[in-house]
């Protein structure tokens, strides 16, 4: 059977499959700090040269920023495009790291051993995952059962500002039949994830002024209009006792979710009394009329990020602000539109503004929702392809925040994107001590490889 002697190949390899990992997690390719630009241009020069030690045509691009690494392989299947990124996150507060962040060791745990290192989950371990699995398959087969373009990114902790002009620049190379993004996680330890639904995202920012100076509340307390006053109302009318938003037709492009996805959903058995739990919570606030899964993966949010105005420092200044101010931000869902969202809410402050205010707003482009269409038979071969690695069948699974690149595919390159990973959210990614599971990189790499094979089957 082709495929498993890759999976057999993959098992005995483990050991130096680690070392090169570890190799590239010594290269500290910080992308948002330039003292790290060089690093950035290694890790790329480290892919290109391990992707052309399995014979694929590898090459770094430069770009005005960190460079990308495009690679290309023939084969006889249909043509999947893999996207990863070599870049990682800072590693300060350096003092909270338990080893040096660029020097990577296995270490046991109790729930068995793990890789310790910048970039080990996010995303240099689930990168290589793909590459080891294609290395096997390679090995014993001395070809690739499909057509494969590589797409490693350098900026995507740095908000990827390369990335759209570069997939526009090279559009008829980078479009395939699917794209494969591994930045994602297990829905639970013994539960693989393809992600199919992604929240949007759009933020307010903005600043009510109501008198022309801060006043004195002796003086003028009682007759002047106290512009925190006139925010907090605004702010406090945004839900309604049920956790719905109020504001007027917020939900008309809000889908349901399928049936069958629904059903799926509710075998999760998602436990949202420990989720909350964890964090000192016990009510779920959303929609009381959905389920907790719903409330994060696919309803529509409006949260108060931060909230200032008048005197904070030490003790008591009987102030009456001249000014208040929020920022706030919505997750969105479905076809909701962000440009038609921020007319709402700014429609709403402005009815709500009492005569003689003003307002301000500092407001940053928003990004819709996306989401995959699992009609694609693609889906559900990668599903049934994980179902075989994992102790528990994969599950089509949501995500409350934002990936833009699954987006791009779609929107740039009109590619469906399926996102499979394997991290776990324990992971530690973005802080001190991140780690990754070394069942989550050799299982990975069984369940790559497994895909390949199903998807390579029409
Ligand atoms: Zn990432």
């Amino acid at each position: 059977m082709p495929l498993e002697s890759v999976l057999t190949r993959i098992d005995n390899e483990m050991p130096k499959a680690i070392e090169r990992l570890m190799e590239l997690l010594r290269i500290p390719s910080i992308s948002t700090d330039p003292a790290f630009k060089d690093d950035c241009q290694a890790a790329a020069d480290w892919l290109v040269e391990d992707l052309k030690s399995i014979g694929v045509a590898a090459e770094k691009r430069q770009t005005p920023g960190h460079p990308m690494v495009v690679g290309h392989v023939k084969g006889p299947g249909p043509h999947l495009l893999f996207y990863g990124h070599y870049d990682v996150q800072p590693v300060d507060p350096l003092e909270l790291w338990d080893a040096p962040p660029f020097e990577p060791a296995l270490e046991s745990t109790p729930t068995g051993q793990v890789i310790r290192g910048r970039g080990s989950a996010d995303d240099k371990g689930q990168l290589m995952t793909f590459v080891e699995a294609c290395r096997a398959w390679k090995a014993e087969h001395g070809e690739l059962p499909c057509e494969i373009t590589f797409f490693f990114e350098g900026e995507e902790e740095s908000g990827s500002p390369s990335l759209v002009p570069f997939m526009k620049q090279y559009a008829s190379e980078l479009t395939s039949d699917i794209a494969l993004i591994c930045d994602t996680g297990l829905f639970e330890s013994s539960v693989p994830a393809i992600t199919t639904q992604l929240r949007g995202l759009l933020g307010e920012d903005f600043t009510v002024t109501g008198p022309n100076r801060d006043l004195h509340s002796g003086m003028y307390g009682g007759i002047a209009m106290n512009p925190i006053r006139v925010l907090t109302k605004i702010l406090a009318g945004l839900h309604d006792d049920t956790g719905a938003v109020t504001l007027p037709r917020f939900y008309d492009a809000v889908p349901e979710v399928a049936d069958e996805i629904r059903a799926q959903w509710q075998g999760l058995n998602f436990d949202h009394k420990s989720f909350l739990g964890n964090v000192g919570l016990h009510d779920p606030a959303g929609e009381h009329d959905r389920t907790p899964l719903e409330q994060i993966w696919s309803r529509p949010t409006c949260d108060v990020n931060g909230i200032w105005g008048g005197y904070t420092g030490d003790g008591f200044k009987t102030v009456l602000p001249s000014q208040a101010s929020a920022k706030l931000s919505f997750r969105l869902v479905g076809e909701q539109d962000p440009d038609l969202i921020r007319e709402s809410f700014r429609s709403y402050v402005e009815s709500n503004l009492p005569a003689g205010f003003s307002i301000e707003y500092r407001t940053e482009k928003g990004a819709p929702a996306s989401q995959m269409s699992i009609e694609d038979p693609a889906f559900e071969k990668a599903r049934k392809a994980l179902s075989d690695e994992w102790p528990r069948p994969a599950a089509y699974t949501g995500c409350g925040g934002s990936i833009p690149i699954a987006g791009y595919f779609k929107d740039l390159l009109g590619v469906n994107a399926m996102l499979i990973g394997f991290g776990k959210d324990d992971d530690q990614i973005h802080s001190p001590n991140e780690k990754y599971d070394l069942i989550s990189f050799h299982k990975g790499t069984r369940s790559w490889a497994r895909i390949l094979d199903a998807l390579s089957r029409t």
